[in-house]
């Protein structure tokens, strides 16, 4: 059996197919200390729950709110994304090999490396480390080839699809782009004024 960490609803639908096209049995691991705030981390909880109950696999949950062990694992690391996402990802993917040794599964892998938004070799390198460590088999293959068909999927069948990545920081980060863009209006436009001065 793999243990198949999960991030949330609409990136496991891919898997639950990849597996059973294969007739590889798993299990899904719920745990991400990195959602925020807690109306967001009830919310993918939700949405998990909703693809479990349509498509019938096993989750193992750890529904426990993490936002003070997400910011004591990335304490001064806050302004710094790669660094930051790196420890994020080291933070999942340790409890996952951990919990995969605990209940004797095979292998373990994760819905990360099926997103196109995260840093897929920094993923599989930090998940080969973990492997090699634990003594635990990573089942790896480039998921990103399912990106998009899983989230047409999520779509289709109303899952609740998210606007960011998860922590406090990537819910700011898609707003300060647009930000940006406004504020680099704002300041041609000033300049546009002073010329005309
Ligand atoms: S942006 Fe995503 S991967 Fe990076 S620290 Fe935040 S939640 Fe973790």
């Amino acid at each position: 059996m793999i243990l198949l960490h999960i991030c949330c609803g609409p990136c496991s639908l891919y898997f639950v197919k990849y597996f059973r096209e294969k007739n590889l049995p798993f299990v899904g691991y719920f745990y991400n200390p990195n959602i925020h705030p807690y109306k967001e981390f009830r919310q993918r909880i939700r949405a998990l729950e909703e693809v479990q109950k349509i498509k019938n696999f096993e989750i193992i949950w750890d529904k426990e709110y993490g936002l003070r062990k997400f910011v004591k694992e990335t304490f001064m690391l806050w302004d710094k994304p790669g660094k930051r996402c790196e420890r994020c990802y080291i933070m999942r993917l340790k409890a996952t090999v951990k919990k995969a040794l605990e209940i004797k599964a095979e292998a373990f892998t994760s819905t990360l490396l099926y997103s196109v938004h995260q840093d897929h070799e920094l993923i599989k390198a930090i998940a080969e480390d973990l492997s090699y460590k634990y003594k635990v088999p990573l089942y790896y293959d480039d998921f990103r080839k399912g990106y998009k068909e899983g989230q047409k999927e999520a779509i289709a069948l109303g899952i609740y699809r998210q606007g960011y990545c998860g922590c406090i920081f990537s819910e700011e980060e898609r707003y300060y782009k647009k930000r940006k863009k406004e504020l680099l209006r704002q300041l041609k436009a000033n300049d546009t004024f002073l010329f005309h001065q």
